[in-house]
Parts: C-alpha cells; sequence; structure tokens
C-alpha cells in the first residue's frame, strides 16, 4: 500500500494477513506507513549525525592536537551551546532556519558536534604525547598527516561509540519534533508523528500506536550493538591470527643499502658545543642538561651512559628538536651537517627529521602505530620521504623485515604491533629508522625490557646495518656492558653534565672520573658471582640529585668518596686529559686518583661498601619454607576451530609449565631466569 493512500472500508482494522499491522482511524496501511517512516528517520538522524561526527571529528583533532586560544575558544563555544537543552535549541533553529528536512539537518548537526568534538579532542590531548605520535612527528610527518592517519585510527573506537550514540539522541530527536508537528510534515510518515496522531485513539487502534513506538526502540537497540560490535572490531583489529612467528636469522647475504659506500665525511654530521637544556618548573627555569658539549663523525657509534634522571634522553630531544612544551634550549648550539639546527623553522625541521636524523626510541610497542599494520607503518616512513609508489612502498617494506631478520617477512607485514613479540617490534623500528638511510640515527635504550638472547641478536644486528650505511650513531644507554659492545667512544652523563668522554677502549681500561668509576665497578661479572655475601656487587652511594637540588661546585660531589673541600664549592671544567688529546673528564683531581690507579693496578673501587641486603635471619642457616611448590603444570586452552568443534575433537593445549618444584625460605630470594616464553610469568601466575 501507498504510505498515505487511505481505505475508507478499511479504516480502524485490527492486524490480519492483509494489514499486518492493521489500519489507523483514517483507514492507511500501518505496516506501511512504519516502513516509509523509517526511512525518513534514518536519511533525517542518519545524515545529521554523520555531519555532526565529521565536523566534530574534524575540530575535536584540530583542537586536542593544536591547544592554544583555538582550543579554548572552541570548548567555550562547545560550553554555551551545551548548556540549552537540546529539544529547546532544537525548535530554536527551526524557528530560525524554518521546519524542514534542512532545518532538521543543521540542527542534529549543530546540537551534536560539539559533543562529539568534546569526545575527540579529549582522545587525541591523551595520544598527541604518544611516543607513536612522536615518533610521526620525528619522522617530518605533515600535521594532517599525522591527524588523520597517526591518530584518527586510535580515535576511531571512541568515535564510533559516540556517533552511534548520538544517532540513537537524533532518532529520538527527530521523533520528538515529528510529535511536536515539528520537522517531516504529513502527509509523509514520520513515526513521532504518528505516535501522535495515534495517541487520540489509543482505545480503537491501539497497533497503530505500539507499531511506532516498537520501532523506535528497535531501530536505537539495534544501533547499539551495531556499534558495540564496531567498537569491539576497531578495538582488536585481527585477533584471529595465530601467534607471532620465532625470530630466525636468515642464511646469505642481505641486500646492499641503497646509501652503502657514500663518501666519508670529514666534518663531523653532528656537532654540539655548551648546549643547555632546561624545563620550566614553578615559574622559573631548571636546567636538566648543563654544558655539553661532543662530536659525532660518520660511522661512528658514540655511547652515552649514565643512570637514569641523568638527562640522557633530554639531551636526545633536544639534538632532534623534539622537547617536550615546557621545555627549552638556554644556551648553546647544535650544528647538524653544517647546519645549526637550533634556527630552523618547524617546515624546514620537518624535512630534516625521518630523512636524515632518525630516531629509536625505548618502548617499541609504545612507539608503534596500534592501529596500524607494521607494513603500513614502514611503507608510510618510506614513501614520506621518496616518491616510491604504493605497491613499491609496500615491497621495499617487506624487503626491510626480512632485512632486520623478521622470519616470514610478508606476513609479518600483514600484522598488527601487538602480534610481535618485543624483539621483531624493535626490529620494526630499526627498520622504520634506517630504511630512509639517515646520516644521524638516535636509539634510546633500545634493547631495555627484552631478554639477553633478543638483545644480543638485535645489537648484532645495529652494529652490522650501521657498519654498512655509515651511520653517525648516538646509543644511549645505562648498561655499559652494551655500550662496550657498540660503541666507539663513550660520553658519561651525570646530573645533566658530561663528565667523561673517552674512546671506548680507554673508558674500560682506565677510567678517570669517580664516577665512571663507580659504574664500572658497579658492572655484574660472571666471575664476580660466588656464594656468600663477599660476592656482592659494589654499589655507590647515595642518589643522583633532581635538577632543581644540584650542588654548586661539582655535581659529584655529595657521593664521591675522594671529595675535598674545593669540591664543593668550585665547579671543575671539562679539560682533555692529556697525553690522550681525545679523552675530556670533569674532575679536579683526575690526575691523582688516575695515580692511585695506576700504582693499584685497577680502578681504585670508590664506594667502598655496598648497601647491606636483606640477610637470612640470624641462627638459621636454612630458613623454614614460606612456599613449596612440586609438580607444577600449567596449561592453556586454545579455542577449537570450527571443524575440530563439528569433530567434536578436544580442545588443544598449550604446555606453559611442565612438572616445576620449588622450595621458597624465609628471607630468601629466588631468581628465576629464562628466555621470553620460558614460563616464568606463567609460573608467577599460577603461583
Ligand atoms: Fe670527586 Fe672532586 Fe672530582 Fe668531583 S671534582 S669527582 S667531587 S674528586
Amino acid at each position: 500500500y501507498s504510505a498515505t493512500e487511505r481505505i475508507a472500508a478499511e479504516a480502524r482494522q485490527p492486524p490480519s494477513l492483509a494489514h499486518p499491522l492493521g489500519t489507523d482511524h483514517l483507514g492507511r496501511d500501518v505496516f506501511s506507513r512504519v516502513v516509509w517512516g523509517t526511512r525518513s528517520v534514518l536519511a533525517l538522524a542518519g545524515l545529521g549525525t554523520l555531519l555532526a561526527a565529521v565536523l566534530g571529528t574534524v575540530l575535536g583533532l584540530w583542537s586536542g592536537y593544536r591547544g592554544g586560544l583555538i582550543d579554548e575558544g572552541l570548548m567555550r563555544l562547545f560550553d554555551g551551546l551545551l548548556a540549552i537543552p537540546a529539544l529547546l535549541l532544537a525548535l530554536l533553529l527551526l524557528g530560525t532556519v524554518g521546519a524542514s528536512r534542512l532545518g532538521v539537518w543543521l540542527a542534529i548537526a549543530i546540537l551534536y558536534t560539539p559533543i562529539v568534538a568534546r569526545v575527540v579532542r579529549s582522545e587525541t590531548l591523551a595520544l598527541r604525547e604518544r611516543a607513536f605520535v612522536q615518533m610521526a612527528r620525528l619522522q617530518g610527518e605533515r600535521t594532517p598527516y599525522i591527524l588523520f592517519r597517526e591518530i584518527l585510527p586510535s580515535v576511531l573506537p571512541a568515535l564510533s561509540v559516540e556517533a552511534a550514540l548520538r544517532f540513537s539522541y537524533a532518532i529520538f530527536l527527530v521523533a520528538s519534533l515529528g510529535f511536536l508537528g515539528v520537522g517531516v510534515q504529513p502527509p509523509d510518515p514520520n513515526w513521532g508523528l504518528m505516535v501522535q496522531e495515534a495517541r487520540t485513539f489509543v482505545s480503537l487502534t491501539p497497533w497503530a500506536l505500539y507499531a511506532p513506538a516498537a520501532a523506535i526502540a528497535l531501530l536505537i537497540i539495534g544501533v547499539n550493538l551495531t556499534a558495540d560490535g564496531l567498537k569491539r572490531a576497531l578495538r582488536e583489529p585481527s585477533g584471529a591470527e595465530a601467534p607471532a612467528p620465532r625470530v630466525e636469522k636468515p642464511s646469505g647475504a642481505e641486500p646492499a643499502s641503497p646509501e652503502h659506500g657514500r663518501e666519508r665525511e670529514e666534518e663531523p654530521v653532528l656537532s654540539v658545543r655548551d648546549l643547555t637544556v632546561a624545563y620550566a618548573r614553578g615559574g622559573r627555569w631548571v636546567e636538566a642538561v648543563r654544558d655539553v658539549s661532543l662530536e659525532l663523525r660518520e660511522g661512528e657509534v658514540y655511547g652515552l651512559v649514565g643512570e637514569s634522571g641523568s638527562g640522557k634522553t633530554t639531551l636526545a630531544l633536544a639534538l632532534l628538536r623534539a622537547l617536550d612544551e615546557n621545555g627549552a634550549v638556554l644556551k648553546g648550539s647544535i650544528r647538524f651537517r653544517g647546519r645549526e639546527l637550533l634556527g630552523l623553522g618547524e617546515e624546514e625541521l620537518r624535512r630534516v627529521r625521518g630523512a636524515e636524523m632518525s630516531f629509536v626510541p625505548q618502548e617499541p610497542l609504545a612507539a608503534l602505530n596500534p592501529s596500524l599494520t607494521v607494513g603500513e607503518q614502514l611503507a608510510e616512513a618510506l614513501r614520506l620521504h621518496s616518491d616510491l609508489g604504493r605497491r613499491e612502498a609496500w615491497e621495499e617494506a617487506v624487503a626491510w623485515l626480512r632485512r632486520v631478520r623478521i622470519a616470514d617477512p610478508e606476513r609479518a607485514a600483514r600484522r598488527y604491533p601487538h602480534q610481535l613479540s618485543g624483539g621483531q617490534q624493535q626490529r620494526v623500528l630499526i627498520a622504520m629508522a634506517l630504511c630512509v638511510g639517515p646520516r644521524l640515527l638516535v636509539l634510546d635504550e633500545p634493547t631495555t625490557g627484552l631478554d639477553v638472547t633478543t638483545e644480543a641478536a638485535v645489537l648484532d644486528l645495529v652494529e652490522e646495518l650501521i657498519a654498512e650505511q655509515g651511520t653517525a650513531t648516538l646509543y644511549i644507554a645505562h648498561d655499559l656492558g652494551v655500550v662496550a659492545r657498540v660503541a666507539d667512544r663513550v660520553a658519561v652523563l651525570y646530573a645533566g653534565e658530561l663528565v667523561e668522554d673517552a674512546p671506548v677502549r680507554g673508558l674500560f681500561a682506565r677510567p678517570l672520573h669517580p664516577y665512571t668509576q663507580g659504574l664500572l665497578a658497579s658492572l655484574p661479572r660472571p666471575g664476580r658471582v660466588r656464594a656468600g655475601r663477599e660476592a656482592r656487587l659494589p654499589s655507590m652511594r647515595g642518589r643522583i640529585p633532581a635538577p632543581e637540588e644540584r650542588p654548586a661546585g661539582c655535581v659529584f660531589a655529595p657521593r664521591c668518596p675522594f671529595a675535598v673541600e674545593r669540591c664543593f664549592t668550585e665547579r671543575p671544567p671539562l679539560e682533555a686529559a692529556a697525553p690522550t688529546p681525545t679523552r675530556r673528564v670533569r674532575c679536579h683531581l683526575w690526575r691523582e686518583i688516575a695515580d692511585v690507579a695506576a700504582k693499584r693496578g685497577a680502578p681504585p673501587a670508590p664506594a667502598a661498601s655496598s648497601e647491606e641486603r636483606v640477610a637470612p635471619p640470624k641462627g638459621e642457616l636454612r630458613p623454614e619454607p614460606v612456599l613449596r611448590v612440586e609438580g607444577l603444570r600449567v596449561r592453556y586452552r586454545v579455542r577449537r576451530s570450527l571443524p575440530q568443534l563439528l569433530r567434536r575433537a578436544p580442545a588443544p593445549e598449550v604446555k606453559a609449565v611442565n612438572g616445576v618444584d620449588l622450595v621458597l625460605r624465609r628471607g630468601r630470594t629466588l631468581g628465576l631466569v629464562g628466555e621470553s616464553g620460558s614460563g616464568k610469568s606463567s609460573i608467577a601466575h599460577a603461583l
């Protein structure tokens, strides 16, 4: 039937085969009108919500990412709009622009844009500081690209839920406006209008009232279920994938690098002079890095070591001009390939970053975009700084995954970061950093969190690729053992100051600064591990001072076992440690300390005593067990596939732990060691 056709003879008919939902008081078929009304409500609420979602997303992304006055102004405007009740605002708008379809669309868009924008803005605020967004900036990506390619995919789950919610509200709004006689005008069917008309005749034709009301409820339930499914699908991009493959070293020669064999440059790639970096805290500048000077040549690996809080990462971020908003370079110079970086504008800097300078951060999972496959991310990095087409970039990305020794690279390229192991994620980041053939590579503790065997494999790879490409590399680490392995030179940073700088052999054979000596003495070596307490490693007393608490004289004086009065009042200069012209040390007494060390034949132990660890209670040689585990077995059930379900096959199991016995005694510490996947965490979780 036509939705407006009146069959007078059949008015007020209850549901029947001829009229499945009966007829109304004018003889119109209720089923036809409900179906027709669906089209009307979907078109009005759907298009209005779509308009609000698009506008709100663009405004929310921009506002959250840029901040500042635009953000402030927009948020206050939205506050004003949200203070007016939705139905009242819709009536005001329709009264102004006229009751038409266009008016309803505009009303929905104006009502819901601020709400969508707020949700997107708050997600963007949280995401803009995430490592993968910072990586995108460091790769020189443009702001719109970062907003729509890097941030938007991570905002989509929240956005889809919010858009679905707005769609539900918009359905209500359209129905309410129809009920009030505004919006879609009769005789066109509209659910709100149908409810309003049927209300008068509810005792005669209740079906004419219940049918549109049920349609509204069903549509809203349907929309919400779709939103839930969408959210799940977007949060778990491909949950059905198999576990990540093991990393294997392929045999045979690797393809030659495009940068291989380029002329060695005489001039340093990076030259830093008297660099002082500070953060704004409590209305004043607090210096985190002070008067640091260093030079880095092509093909050279420069290790930067120091405890947590010594300023290593701040220095690296300053070199890349990627300090947080409250950080600034107070003085000094950073020359990259002869060009002063401190004077460069954003656009010039964007061109340098990514193409000529690359960065590998500590946390690979946080630095990779969770919403894109690793192949897409690698291909994007390649396309950003070359004129490769999509297909070539993808092929090159797969070649790079092969080159960084990821097994089955074609398959790995289609995986999301969370589906790869920690070692594989780090290899992907190394590939992203090196695939553009940078002149400078900054690695910020890239093997932190990896087990020793994976760390060794990643270090092998880094060494090989750097040597092949001739990249000047700044390798930040707190682990001196790692630095000894990969670096040509080492700079030791303490409390923001460079205290010693030397070729790696010289520094390890004859450390001059008491802090370097302390660091080396704290290095665990297998030969030193013996039973009993005398085998404890020496540790330096005290702690590194916070930037606000740095002493006036030598920054190491409060912890230095050699400190004399002068050390507390006079800041030592960084001076060349003759007779080696390439060595520098910042200590008043380095000659005397070196002489003592030379006479002893070993670096003096600066921090005499190690801190006492918790010892077993006195008199108890074999304290009572607190925990006893016998024959522990841990199994994980794997979900059955459809054919297995049909065959009623038993659910397959993964044997994580198989018959482990442990005894843990009072006051004792049990070390549980093994590679990733050996079952350590399963034991811990089971306990
Ligand atoms: Fe120790 Fe003094 Fe040298 Fe500083 S200057 S490291 S306090 S001896």
